[in-house]
């Protein structure tokens, strides 16, 4: 059977890069169902569709056939047979996700999808609502945070390395606005699982964060024998 490694957590909290180095130690495939909710908002966003047109939005997801493959170890997003992984990190997409990701009929079409790959293969998966809607018998629950704060800082340095300048003060304002979406939805709101350990990682390194999910993971396998 399928080991399930689920991760989530709030923008920012180093969610994508925690989850990598735990898969790669592990030998695990990651997903990042950001970037899934990520290609459907692109895909909304060429066809000219708002963040107000509700209705547009489930009509337009029917249309756009979203599936992962792995180059080199490195998930690519398929949106209708184009790679576009290389579009989704923009600021205009992760605000339109943060948007659509809370229409029932995009979270149902890109759940299932999930489902699936974490049955197939041993995952570590991350997102918002993995180890609450997603995987909820996932062996291992994380529910990685870090201040607002921390989580602007980090993301600015992310953008100025790009050559990207940045207001902390509005990234910040960004992220929070981000977290009030997240935490706030109707359906499958960003909260931890009952059973997900809390771990914060504005005081922490990535290896300290990564070493305390693996010791999580050998934990949850001699408790079952493995
Ligand atoms: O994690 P990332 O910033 O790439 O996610 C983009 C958006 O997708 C988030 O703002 C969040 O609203 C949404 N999302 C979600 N459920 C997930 C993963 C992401 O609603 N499992």
């Amino acid at each position: 059977m399928a080991v399930n490694i689920a991760i989530d957590g709030p923008a920012g909290a180093g969610k994508s890069t925690i989850a990598k180095a735990v898969a790669r130690e592990l030998e695990f495939i990651y997903v990042d169902t950001g970037a899934m909710y990520r290609a459907m908002a692109l895909y909304l966003i060429r066809q000219g569709i708002t963040p107000q047109e509700k209705e547009k939005m489930e009509e337009a997801c029917d249309k756009a056939e979203i599936s992962i493959i792995y180059e080199n170890g490195a998930q690519q997003v398929i949106l209708n047979q184009e790679n576009v992984t290389p579009y989704l990190r923009q600021e205009e997409v992760g605000n339109m996700a943060s948007v659509s990701s809370a229409n029932p009929k995009i979270r149902e079409k890109l759940v299932e999808l999930q489902r699936i790959l974490a049955s197939k293969e041993n995952v570590v998966m991350d997102g918002r609502d993995i180890g609450t809607c997603v995987l909820p018998h996932a062996e291992v629950k994380v529910y990685l945070t870090a201040s607002a704060r921390t989580r602007a800082l980090r993301r600015c340095k992310e953008l100025e390395e790009k050559g990207i300048s940045c207001v902390l003060e509005e990234i910040e304002a960004d992220i929070k606005e981000r977290d009030y979406r997240d935490m706030t939805r109707e359906i499958s709101p960003l909260k931890q699982a009952e059973d997900a350990v809390l771990v914060d990682s504005s005081c922490l390194t990535i290896d300290e964060v990564k070493d305390t999910i693996i010791e999580l993971y050998r934990k949850s396998q001699e408790e079952i024998g493995v």
